[in-house]
């Protein structure tokens, strides 16, 4: 890591504690009803960092595009980009699907479903009954599971695809020029990759103003939420806060970090000191898409994954891989099931495994990018997903922390596909 970007990192980590730190403090000393501080947080704090967000949000389309289409032109045929492709979705899949079995059996085993009394219950639902009400209708409108959401995949304009934010859409155009552009004569492939070339070095130019504000954007999105946060529902659903965000410390530190070690050579310690920048961006902004640039520079950066590599494992797994959702969604299924006093059989956990992996792979990378997807899965396994009102109050925390392994997942996967295919330096010859 050069000497600038240890430096970047450690103001963005540092970002994430003062705001954490001064949002909790005015918390308790004023109370997150006070309207000065109400005041303060939703039009200074919140606007810093929304602008922080939307420079963001403003270059994903451009960075999936060109790193994609770079990405697989670089790799060099349809073969080597349909074995890596194989390969890359085959890890997403697999620890994806460990997630969520982690998340069910921590539910199984800890019972924190017990713990909420029908009172309690009552009045959780009523705090949130109408933003339940929202994520349902939300669910309704996606119409469920169906073959249509398949062949969604393929866009009819990729450019609304871009606008309307559709990333599976925009993914598969990008994978299919970049096909294309391999099999053109070289006088007509090296334009086009040369225009590829510069916008995606222009848009990371924009990324590098962007991260310059990070340390105010982080801190003042970390602090609207912890400042503004009524204090009294964690007590209330302690037992599930503590299962789904132990269970997602687990698959970050345990699970990933062991994978790392063991997979691509990298050490937890190596892995973590050199991914600070890239989890306090994903536990502050709550989004993989906006967190993919800083995914994709701490990959090449601090890492020394190769840019075609890089390009074509970390948008994908941007949109496709979300262990922490998974994971979480494995926990809120189960956990709702267990207050609505049903025991899903082995059989039915299964599925909820299997409903929990494939609605993980749909779900957007953006704030609450996962809740109308639970609505579905709740659907099908019959429990009554108005229940969801029960954790909309904490979720943003918890949507926080599972942001972290799902783009940690992301970088992880590069880094063992590198190692696979012989391309990952040694941890100890920094790029
Ligand atoms: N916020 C998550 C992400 O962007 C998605 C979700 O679980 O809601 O990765």
């Amino acid at each position: 890591m050069s000497g600038g970007s240890r430096g970047a990192a450690t103001r963005i980590f540092l970002g994430l504690v003062v705001g954490a730190g001064a949002g909790i403090a005015c918390n308790a000393w004023l109370g997150h009803d006070h309207a000065g501080l109400r005041w303060f947080a939703s039009n200074v704090a919140a606007k810093v960092g929304e602008l922080f967000l939307r420079l963001l949000f403003m270059i994903v389309v451009p960075i999936v595009f060109t790193s994609l289409a770079l990405g697989v032109a670089g790799l060099g045929g349809g073969a080597k980009v349909g074995r890596i492709g194989l390969k890359t979705i085959a890890w997403f899949l697999l620890t994806t699907a460990f997630a969520a079995a982690l998340g069910i059996a921590m539910v199984d085993w800890f019972r924190p479903g017990d713990a909420v009394a029908p009172a309690m219950r009552d009045e959780l639902m009523a705090a949130s009954r109408e933003e339940a009400a929202k994520r349902i209708a939300q669910a309704q409108g996606s119409g469920g599971f169906s073959i249509d959401m398949l062949l969604a995949i393929v866009p009819k304009n990729p450019v609304k695809a871009a606008a309307d934010g559709d990333m599976l859409g925009l993914i598969f155009f990008a994978l299919l020029l970049g096909l294309a552009a391999g099999t053109l004569p070289e006088a007509q492939k090296r334009p086009l990759l040369q225009v590829l070339d510069a916008i995606a070095a222009a848009a990371t130019k924009i990324i590098g103003w962007a991260m310059q504000l990070a340390p105010f954007g982080v801190a003042g999105l970390v602090f609207e939420k912890s400042a503004l946060f009524g204090a009294s529902i964690l007590q209330s659903l302690a037992a599930y806060l503590a299962v789904a965000l132990g269970g997602l410390a687990i698959q970050q530190f345990v699970v990933l970090g062991g994978l790392c070690w063991l997979f691509a050579k990298v050490p937890p310690t190596v892995l973590f000191r050199r991914t600070r920048a890239l989890m306090a961006t994903a536990f502050s902004t709550s989004s993989s898409n906006a967190t993919l640039p800083t995914t994709l520079a701490t990959a090449e950066n601090e890492f020394g994954v190769p840019r075609d590599l890089a390009g074509f494992v970390i948008p994908l797994g941007a949109t496709l891989n979300m262990n922490g959702t998974a994971l979480f969604e494995g926990v809120v299924v189960l956990f709702l099931a267990q207050v609505a006093g049903l025991d899903l059989p082995l059989a039915t956990q299964l599925l909820v495994v299997l409903l929990s992996v494939l609605t993980a792979v749909g779900a957007a990378g953006v704030p609450g990018g996962s809740l109308p997807l639970i609505v579905t899965v709740l659907q099908q396994i019959g429990v009554d997903p108005s229940l969801l009102a029960l954790v909309l109050g904490v979720d943003r925390l918890v949507d926080m922390a599972r942001t972290v392994p799902n783009v940690t997942g992301d970088l992880v996967g590069a880094l063992v596909i590198a190692r696979g295919e012989g391309r990952l330096p040694g941890v100890a010859s920094r790029p």
